[in-house]
């Protein structure tokens, strides 16, 4: 076998790329092109992220923790849309081809694909420095879709789960520093596994106003729906959550880490102060932390009780 027809039997082979029982799916891995139908209601949103080694994650991590992360970065961007996961390509330049590690890697993939239904139907392999591009898509209603521009005057803001752990644990997982057992597992747990609100943006579809998932910081992000919506907000510094690990462990940094550190993949929505009941009605009955953490206002932007600079982030 040759090294490429390897590497496609091993994706091929994987369980995320069986296509028995999918109605959508109707060519998947093997031929020159994947053929899908798009359900009838339904629109497709897609979206693509590339992760390069020693930019977007450690050099010599484990390979399938690799494959878990970048498809949940990339599922994110899903959520933030309301939509279902449905299948995804992969882009892989790899600097030499090694079974093993392609093996763990297609595993890490697999663990969080294949339960939310996203399919991998094709891609293309070349060598070169390991370079990860996925591209994602999903089915959503067109009219639930959810952009960042339908923020509106009065809206509450809110954010899922809490922010800044995978920032705060870069330094851990790359050994940079070394922390006590119990913090290094919760840690690497964060940054490694973050959790696609997936379940969370289909239900919040049909109550949010504008919606986006946190990649890059609340304070930068949210910028772009302020933007887009031609809005602005005020945020209130001490109700942005914050796990009491990050809080124990950097107490003076805790709320900057938490509002400029990337990589959390939470959702950031709007939604109008006449849905309060609902979103606690639905956030309660899927466990999901949530906390209303400021509203929209005519312009501007400010984080009450925050010291830090805020320069830089109004409107970039
Ligand atoms: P072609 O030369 O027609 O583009 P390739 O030899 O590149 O085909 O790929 C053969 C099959 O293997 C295609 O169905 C393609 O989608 C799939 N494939 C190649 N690389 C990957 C990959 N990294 N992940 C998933 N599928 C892949
Ligand atoms: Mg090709």
């Amino acid at each position: 076998m040759k090294e490429f027809e390897l590497i496609q039997h091993i994706f091929k082979a994987s369980s995320m790329a069986n296509i028995e029982g999918r109605r959508d799916i109707l060519l998947g891995i093997g031929d020159d092109c994947a053929q899908v139908n798009v359900p009838a209601d339904q629109t497709l949103v897609l979206s693509m992220d590339t992760l390069v080694e020693g930019r977007h994650f450690p050099y010599d991590a484990d390979p399938s923790a690799i494959g878990y992360r970048a498809v949940a970065s990339c599922v994110s961007d899903l959520a933030a849309m309301g939509a279902r996961p449905s299948f995804f390509t992969l882009g892989l330049t790899l600097p030499h081809s090694d079974p093993q590690w392609l093996s763990a890697f297609a595993e890490g993939m697999a663990e969080l694909a294949e339960p939310i239904g996203l399919l991998l139907v094709g891609g293309d392999t070349t060598r070169g420095p390991l370079t990860i591009t996925l591209q994602v898509h999903g089915y959503v209603e067109a009219a639930l879709i959810k952009t960042r521009s339908q923020a509106k005057l009065g809206d509450d803001i809110y954010v899922t789960g809490v922010l800044g752990d995978a920032a705060a644990a870069v330094p851990i997982v790359t050994d940079e520093i070394i922390v006590a057992n119990d913090l290094y597992d919760y840690f690497y747990e964060r940054y490694w596994r973050p959790t696609p609100r997936l379940i969370a943006g289909m239900a919040l579809k049909r109550v949010a106003h504008a919606m986006m998932d946190i990649s890059d910081g609340l304070a930068q992000d949210i910028q772009h729906i302020l933007l887009a919506s031609n809005v602005g907000a005020v945020l209130q510094g001490n109700q942005i959550p914050i796990s009491d690990f990050l809080r124990d462990w950097q107490p003076d940094n805790a709320l900057t880490i938490a509002l400029t550190g990337g990589d959390d993949y939470e959702l950031c929505f709007t939604a109008p102060k006449s849905t309060r009941e609902e979103i606690s009605l639905i956030t309660q009955t899927l466990h999901l932390p949530c906390c209303r953490v400021g509203e929209v206002v005519e312009t501007g932007f400010s984080i009450e009780g925050y010291a830090g600079d805020l320069e830089g982030w109004q409107h970039f």
